[in-house]
């Protein structure tokens, strides 16, 4: 049972690293590119673990950069109520790629031949992921590790960066939309220091160094790109963003 959970909680924390680093700061935003050989092990750990395609997340989320917390937004708690957006995140996500419109904002993803032909059967992928939990970890264990996974990374975590840090926490920038919650930034990469990131969208780093920030503001995959920028597996879009805050 331990071994289930421990499982489950880790893989949801490979999936939200690859959706921050890659998803939402490669994809959505151009603010770091990656070698082509590491989108498609990131494109392939999606598959296998979210199901998620590429075009249709960045599509949504930036839709809602486009509309933050006012009409249009697909999944605010200003609108929508807290608990609607922290509960129903993933419906909310769903609804909003049927919306006319919304894949409009997606026009700059080019989907690779694995993307279009193989990656876009989001069930096969879990049902291979959940597969090889199976064999790594044992029959129940594995099934269990993969039932943790998916409630963590589709109604905890992810609904953590849309819901809670749209209603509560502190702001480091008055003026934009959304709050900073440190904690939340913990266990979901970095994500959770969501003011930061909607003052300046464009740089690969959440957290602001002090006076600006606050103590602690901790963004785990801001550690990540940089080691895979020494690799020379990424690079900043931007010179600019070369010596984030
Ligand atoms: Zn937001
Ligand atoms: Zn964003």
């Amino acid at each position: 049972m331990l071994v289930a959970v421990l499982s489950g909680f880790l893989v949801a924390q490979i999936a939200s690293l690859v959706t921050t680093i890659y998803l939402h700061r490669g994809a959505a935003h151009r603010a770091v590119t990656y070698h082509p050989a590491l989108a498609f092990l990131m494109d392939l750990v999606l598959w296998l673990t979210t199901g998620i395609r590429r075009d249709e997340w960045v599509a949504v989320h930036l839709k809602h950069h486009a509309h933050p917390d006012e009409e249009g937004d697909p999944h605010s708690p200003i609108l929508l109520g807290l608990w609607a957006v922290q509960l129903g995140n993933y419906f909310l996500y769903r609804k909003a790629i049927r919306e006319p419109g919304t894949m409009d904002y997606a026009k700059h993803i080019k989907l690779s031949w694995a993307e279009r032909h193989v990656f876009r059967f989001s069930f096969l992928g879990l049902a291979i992921g959940t597969a090889g939990l199976c064999i790594v970890l044992g029959f129940w264990t594995g099934l269990l590790a993969a039932f943790t996974h998916l409630l963590l990374y589709l109604f905890f975590l992810n609904n953590l960066v849309n819901g809670w840090c749209h209603a509560r926490g502190y702001k480091n920038f008055e003026k934009v939309v959304a709050f900073n919650n440190r904690l939340i930034a913990w266990i979901t990469v970095g994500e959770g220091l969501h003011n930061n990131h909607h003052h300046e969208p464009g740089n690969y780093s959440l957290r602001r160094s002090r006076p600006t920030g606050r103590f602690g503001e901790v963004d785990l995959g801001l550690l990540a790109i940089r080691a895979l920028c020494a690799l020379g597996l990424a690079e900043p879009r931007h010179s600019r963003d070369r010596t984030p805050a």
